[in-house]
């Protein structure tokens, strides 16, 4: 049968995505910015409490997302949870943006901002990191003055680890007052720097979180938007009636709850952050300063060398060569064990 589907012309201008990589169980995963230690304990008994009849039933939000403002420090009415941070981050699209509207980024960076700009039709004004992967305050106020209507600022940033001041953040805030301002805090637990007590000084603060990264429950699938009740009553009009299924929800309360899991593993990666960089500077790599629970760095010449050995011992990292330049990777801070064996492979002769 001949027909023709009426496919709208950004889906066609686009290229399908590459699905994120597969077969990832068993190695040493260093690529994706995951918990790779794993959740805490509480998180499996209270997902194994949960009954058939449980699961059966569509999930109810308003208990969760009391005890999840609490963890925030914010009111239930400031706080929207979604189907992961990717989720999060598409709302602000189905709420604010239109084809042929701008949105504002600094790359490189997180490219979900972008892959929903083009699905939305939207047109992306992009700024640059500097060379030392410093944020670009002065042109990231002057391209405010266009107006665009949301601006995408992962704090800190994916991949290059860089955390914007409060100051700067402030001056930001105070240059953007007719574009929406999306603080991506998917790694704020490790720099220890988070906005969201802003949200009620600013209407147009929304800050996005999630549950994958600190929290260790990437599988679940469990991000938030926060923000200034009345802001974010715009978004929840664009939102579905189950966005988020109960076993995220009730992960997440179990994992908040206990609470210690979470914080150790918060600071004993940022311990190993600082310990890999010096391991790392003394191999002979660039490493960029970080402030989130990965390294950005630069293995020069030698990078495509030590990549394929990586590789061959089973130990994931995300190469940065395309766009970065050749011997660029982010290098996820795991455990110690998978750390060592990490260096271990690195410093073996070709
Ligand atoms: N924002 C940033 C900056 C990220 O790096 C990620 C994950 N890589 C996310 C959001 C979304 O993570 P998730 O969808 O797993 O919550």
């Amino acid at each position: 049968m001949k027909t023709s589907l009426p496919v709208r012309p950004a889906i066609l201008a686009r290229q399908t995505y590459e699905a994120p990589a597969e077969g990832r169980r068993g190695k040493i995963r260093l690529d994706f910015n995951e918990n790779t230690a794993g959740c805490s304990a509480a998180v499996r008994k209270a997902l194994a409490r949960l009954s058939a009849k449980d699961i059966a039933t569509y999930p109810e939000y308003e208990v969760p997302t009391r005890e999840l403002a609490r963890r925030f420090r914010v009111h239930p009415d400031e706080l929207v949870l979604t189907n992961g941070g990717d989720d999060a981050l598409r709302v602000f699209f189905d709420t604010f943006v239109e084809p042929e509207s701008h949105i504002l980024i600094c790359e490189p960076t997180f490219p979900m901002y972008r892959y929903y700009a083009e699905i939305a039709g939207a047109k992306v004004d992009v700024l640059h990191y500097g060379s030392q992967m410093e944020f670009p305050l002065a042109k990231a106020l002057a391209a405010l003055k266009k107006r665009p209507r949301v601006f995408f600022l992962a704090n800190p940033n994916n991949p290059t680890g860089t955390l914007v001041s409060n100051k700067d953040l402030e001056k930001l805030l105070r240059a953007a007052t007719r574009t929406v301002v999306v603080l991506d805090e998917a790694y704020a637990e490790f720099s220890g720097a988070s906005v969201v007590p802003w949200v009620r000084k600013y209407p147009h603060l929304f800050v996005a979180r999630t549950f994958s990264k600190a929290s260790g429950l990437a599988g679940l699938r469990l991000g938030a938007v926060v923000a200034r009740r009345q802001s974010l009553a715009f978004v929840r009009r664009a939102m579905p009636p189950y966005p988020v299924n109960l076993a995220a929800l009730v992960a997440a309360v179990a994992a908040f709850k206990e609470g210690k899991t979470i914080a150790a593993y918060v600071s004993s990666t940022t311990r190993r952050r600082e310990w890999l960089a010096r391991q790392l500077t003394e191999f002979g790599a660039r490493v960029f300063p970080s402030a989130a629970n990965f390294l950005l760095v630069d293995f020069g010449e030698r990078g495509p060398s030590c990549f394929r050995k990586l590789a061959r011992h089973n130990i994931l990292i995300r190469e940065r060569g395309k766009d970065l330049g050749l011997g660029y990777a982010r290098i996820t801070i795991g455990t110690q064990a998978e750390l060592n064996a990490f260096l271990r492979v690195l410093r073996e002769q070709d």
